[in-house]
């Protein structure tokens, strides 16, 4: 249930509501928005008379909430939910551009894609430090390492870190250093993992799991939300289905669904959703279509030379030319993406560091 306070409702009427609901053994989450505060009630709600609450002074009305997610539901939160990461905001008009390599590989493959990509427009850069592979054999990512060089890319072209925490033990650290951080597809419902992460006050990218449905990858949200963390975002990344002819089924029947369902922002990945780099471009300008208010995509300096999924990703040119292109489907729809930065970055990495191999 929620309780929908009148605009203007005084502190002391909102402490008012918050001690009766806790009186009667129920968690309250007060959501604080510009004209009016909501009071999402969540556990168990058999004590609770919405009668009694209706009736309390700066109280306008209850709302049942029908939807499992309560607290991610657009119920609960009938505004957009805006993420803001060192000045970036995601959520807003903005079609937010997150970028990078699969994994980082050496500092001078994440600082020369860290300076292209933002010299082609993102605000975001990505990269995977801890890599879940589906083989143990496969590049397991560099660990710490990753994540010294994603810092040091982050200190050279001033754009926050996306990276994926896969375990409940390298959360601190992972957190140390991401500006966001990333639960991967296969991890989607690691609630272990998905309650660590509620704890702790960096925002948070949920992907959806390979065989997940949009209520669950909610409910996985939910976790998130409940233990107190906010800011999460839910990313559609492709789901598993009999189609062979690429990586995944991208989903882009998620995107409208998650933004009527929920605030939260939706974030599309068309890198992991095709598998093929010929067809993310289609597929990116159909996810700024779609609604989506970020990307995330895979860009390599040298792809076909990627220690993780070259085949998926695009090098600098051809990323700088989708920008180009998602420009125009933004404007279409009066939101913006970014234009380029030609700053003269390059010069800004000292040459040492950009030529330094791990
Ligand atoms: C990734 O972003 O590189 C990744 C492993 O994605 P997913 O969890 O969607 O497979
Ligand atoms: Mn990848």
């Amino acid at each position: 249930m929620i309780v929908v306070m009148k605009p203007g409702a005084t502190q002391a009427e909102i402490n008012a509501v918050i001690q009766r609901a806790e009186g009667l053994g129920v968690k309250t989450h007060p959501i604080y928005g510009d004209n009016r505060t909501v009071i999402a009630l969540v556990g168990d709600l058999t004590r609770i008379s919405r009668e009694a609450f209706n009736a309390m002074d700066g109280v306008h009305e209850t709302v049942r909430i029908q939807e499992p997610y309560k607290l991610s539901s657009r119920t609960a939160h009938p505004h957009d939910t805006i993420i803001e990461v060192m000045g970036v905001k995601i959520g807003g008009p903005e079609v937010v551009v997150m970028a990078g390599p699969c994994s980082v590989e050496s500092r001078a493959q994440i600082i020369e894609a860290a300076i292209g990509v933002k010299e082609a427009g993102a605000k975001i850069l990505r990269g995977g430090a801890f890599k879940p592979r589906t083989s143990p054999y496969s590049f397991q990512g560099l660990g710490v390492k990753g994540l010294e060089y994603l810092a040091e890319a982050r200190e050279v072209t001033g754009l926050p870190i996306i990276t994926e925490v896969t375990t409940v033990e390298t959360l601190p650290i992972v957190a140390e250093y991401a500006d966001i951080l990333q639960i991967g597809a296969r991890n989607m419902q690691n609630y272990g993992l998905l309650h660590a992460v509620g704890k702790v006050q960096r925002p948070v990218m949920l992907k959806r799991g390979m065989s997940g449905t949009v209520e669950e990858l909610l409910m996985c949200a939910e976790y998130i939300v409940s233990n107190g963390n906010y800011n999460v975002m839910v990313c559609e990344r492709g789901i598993r289905t009999y189609e062979t002819s690429t990586r995944n089924t991208f989903d882009l029947n998620a995107v409208p669904v998650l933004k009527q369902r929920s605030h939260l922002p939706v974030v599309a990945d068309p890198s992991h959703g095709t598998g093929y780099r010929e067809y993310v471009p289609a597929m990116s300008r159909a996810a700024v279509a779609a609604g989506a208010d970020a990307l995330i995509l895979e860009i390599h300096p040298d792809p076909d030379n990627a220690v993780s999924d070259g085949r998926q990703s695009l090098d600098l040119k051809e990323f700088a030319d989708l920008m180009t292109s998602l420009r125009r489907i933004a404007a279409a729809l009066d939101r913006s993406v970014a234009p380029a930065q030609p700053a003269p970055l390059a010069t800004v990495a000292p040459a040492p560091l950009v030529k330094a191999i791990a």
